[in-house]
């Protein structure tokens, strides 16, 4: 399988280790051209703002709304915030998500924090029991999900911090940065 990871700024090296791990093959994508021949795309956690800006600038925009018509795509934290339709302030956004996200809603970079979650999604793709561990790093929150968007799992607050709508996911936290290579997994089977 061969998934792309925009690789404009943020941990992308970290997302196709990731994929190495699982077997598939992770391209770097910094062009539209690069997105040709690819089952599905990954974008990173970094500075959504960032991302965004040179996206602009590399006319990525609408090459990456027409991929995500028809291809699997998850963005992790800043990816989330890029896939969102609505991010409480001026800043270029794909808006391919029906999810409203606030972002550093939970602080400071001091902040950050890691939680176990249930997702049964996930658990049952991967015929596992364990809870997730999750990496929170200036993280955002999804405020609220819309039309086909579904809530993946939310802190015990309620708090929403991954989302699915189709082949879209969203997740709040990093699963790149951890050992847990289920999320990687389960997006490879939206993909496939
Ligand atoms: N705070 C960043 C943003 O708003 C996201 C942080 C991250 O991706 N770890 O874009």
């Amino acid at each position: 399988m061969k998934i792309g990871v925009l690789a404009l700024q943020g941990d992308f090296a970290e997302h196709i280790a990731m994929l190495k791990r699982l077997g598939a093959e992770g391209v770097e994508v910094r062009l539209p051209k690069h997105l040709e021949g690819l089952q599905g795309l990954i974008i990173p956690g970094g500075e959504s703002t960032t991302i965004g800006k040179l996206a602009v600038a590399y006319d990525l925009m609408e090459p990456l709304r027409a991929f995500a018509k028809d291809h699997a795509v998850w963005g992790t934290c800043a990816g989330a915030i890029f896939l969102s339709k609505d991010a409480r302030r001026e800043q270029p956004l794909l808006k391919v998500m029906d999810i409203t996200v606030q972002r550093n809603a939970f602080g400071a970079q001091v902040d950050s924090f890691e939680a176990d979650l249930d997702i049964a999604e996930l658990k049952q793709a991967t015929d596992t029991t364990h809870p997730y561990h999750a990496v929170f790093i200036r993280a955002p929150i999804i405020e609220s999900v819309g039309g086909d968007a579904r809530i993946l799992s939310a802190l015990p607050d309620g708090r929403i911090v991954a989302a699915q709508e189709g082949h879209l996911l969203a997740t709040s936290f990093h699963p790149e940065l951890t050992n847990d290579a289920r999320f990687h997994k389960y997006f490879l089977s939206l993909a496939s």
